[in-house]
């Protein structure tokens, strides 16, 4: 069968789907990592930028898993904050405030924090949700979350706010936006479906991140490489490397019902037809970049495609000489800079290094949606002169620019064009067409007529922006390509798709 992209989706069901015998053909249309994408700097390519996922929460069961396969390195991520962050800054209308930990910063971020919490605590369980995920505790789990689905399906993120007794204060609100919880400002998001936000806190997504030494990318990279130990159906040594000559079949432009099978049209005009296909690039191309035959989804599901939104997001990286914010600055004693959360148009600012001797990467701006538009239509370097004068103001007398060896390098999700976007965020009123594209993959239970491609990735996952989505909707779609071809679980170890009357999303009432 076919899995289109070679994502974190499409090689996680891709390495699958070889463990249990079958010939996945992987087709990919740029790149293999998908948006796992390191980029090395031009002239220094042993250093990496994060162009895509950057920080992985250690709560991402599903993913560990095959980062511990792969026996990748990680390291604590410098988020604000965070253990391992020297320094945060946090520049707030014209003010700015450097902090070593929680206990450092002024009263009126502590108190915003405190108005979080309680606001969690006070309207969302928020201790019996984690509870129940960390015994998991499936009964309780779903009984709250039932509830609170069919509460908070039409509330903005922003809307909880304004509504929380302890989010009175339009100021706490702004701050609270501005600086946010866990990994930074979240006010890009404050349009989503409050939802969206509860999964993230709910899962501790928003915290306790670490990064991949050496980059991201090598962990789809490495699953297509990898040959399983416990392979049964195929001579040992097999990896989907090796089945495809080293490179993935072209991308896809069509896709067309062919009897009972899916037939695939690739970019060089070849056709190919296939008994599944798992999907796993943005749904939107599915609108415009691939020639669809109706009947491969429902109309229902076709709605939901259509409505699927996205954030969009930029980023920009240098590489400078050396970690010189780690010197001590002669006129005030404390480090050069700091990790940097701002109100102005660089937002957040993250500092990696690897040592006092070696270069240090500087994401210098992570912006996500109208902060991502600001910078849509500007060249690497505009940005790049751009960024550096809001940090002046921050940081006076800093001269950043003396110490850059390389960059910049950058990217905008929403025109890249087979991404369309960052990552998937429901808007109020969504969860239906999200269930919709989640389910998708239970085809046992749906009209035969539009079976046989499975849906699955970032657009699909219920946590999307976190890559342990794209894994547990791709191994949902290695369930529902193992059924349709007449394959079963062992009776003790029950898929997705045999468990799904007991823990399949609430369907909520459409009238
Ligand atoms: C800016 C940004 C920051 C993020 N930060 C984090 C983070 O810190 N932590 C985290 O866990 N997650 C993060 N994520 C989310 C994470 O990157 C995604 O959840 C995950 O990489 C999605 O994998 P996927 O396989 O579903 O999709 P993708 O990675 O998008 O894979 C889809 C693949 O399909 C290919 N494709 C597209 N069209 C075609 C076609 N016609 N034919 C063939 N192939 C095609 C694409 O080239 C791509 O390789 C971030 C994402 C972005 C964009």
């Amino acid at each position: 069968m076919a899995v289109v992209g070679a994502g974190m989706a499409g090689m996680t069901a891709a390495h699958e789907l070889l463990r249990l015998g079958l010939r996945p053909v992987v087709h990919e249309v740029e790149r293999i990592g998908g948006r796992m994408r390191s980029t090395p700097f031009p002239r220094h390519p042993s250093s990496v930028a994060e162009m895509g996922a950057m920080r992985f929460p250690v709560s991402s069961r599903a993913l560990f898993h095959y980062i511990d396969t792969l026996r990748l390195a990680t390291r604590p991520f410098p988020n604000p904050l965070a253990p391992g962050t020297p320094t945060t800054v946090v520049d707030l209308a014209g003010r700015t405030q450097w902090a070593r930990d929680a206990d450092d910063l002024p009263p009126v971020l502590q108190e915003v924090s405190t108005a979080w919490e309680k606001s969690l605590q006070e309207r969302t369980e928020l201790s019996v949700m984690r509870g129940a995920i960390q015994d998991r505790d499936t009964r309780t789990l779903k009984s709250v979350w039932n509830r609170l689905v069919t509460e908070y399906d039409d509330m903005s993120f922003w809307g909880f706010l304004a509504s929380s007794p302890a989010f009175r204060s339009f100021r706490h609100r702004e701050i609270f936006g501005q600086v946010g919880f866990g990994s930074g400002g979240w006010d890009t998001d404050f349009p989503n479906s409050m939802l969206e936000i509860l999964r993230v806190v709910f899962t501790e997504a928003d915290g306790n991140h670490v990064l991949i030494e050496g980059g991201a990318e090598q962990l789809p990279r490495g699953l297509w490489h990898r040959s399983p130990e416990d392979l049964v159906h195929w001579p040992a040594g097999t990896s989907l490397a090796s089945l495809h000559g080293g490179t993935p079949r072209p991308g896809v432009r069509a896709l067309r019902r062919s009897g009972s099978g899916i037939e695939v049209t690739d970019a060089s005009g070849a056709v190919h037809p296939y008994a599944a296909v798992v999907f796993t690039p943005h749904v939107w191309t599915l609108l415009n970049r691939i020639d669809c035959d109706p009947s491969l989804l429902s109309t229902d599901e076709w709605l939901a495609v259509e409505r699927t939104h996205y954030m969009g997001s930029s980023k920009l990286f240098v590489l400078t000489d050396r970690p010189f914010w780690r010197d001590t600055d002669p006129r005030t004693g404390r480090e050069t800079m700091g990790m940097t959360l701002t109100d102005r148009s660089a937002r957040g600012v993250y500092l990696f290094d690897e040592g006092p001797d070696r270069p240090g990467v500087m994401c210098l701006s992570y912006t996500w949606n109208d902060d991502s538009l600001k910078f849509a239509t500007l060249s690497q370097r505009e940005r790049l002169d751009v960024v550096l004068a809001r940090l002046a103001d921050i940081y006076p007398g800093v001269d950043i620019r003396s110490h850059i060896i390389d960059g910049p390098i950058g990217v905008t999700w929403e025109s890249e064009p087979h991404f369309m976007g960052a990552f998937r965020a429901n808007l109020p009123g969504q969860y239906r067409y999200q269930r919709r594209l989640f389910t998708q993959f239970a085809q046992d239970r749906a009209d035969a007529a539009h079976g046989g491609l499975f849906l699955c990735g970032d657009d699909v996952s219920w946590t999307p922006g976190f890559a342990e989505g794209a894994v547990t909707t791709a191994l949902n779609a290695v369930w529902g390509v193992l059924h349709r071809l007449g394959g079963r679980t062992h009776a003790a170890n029950p898929g997705p798709g045999d468990v799904f009357d007991g823990l399949a999303p609430v369907a909520l009432p459409y009238d």
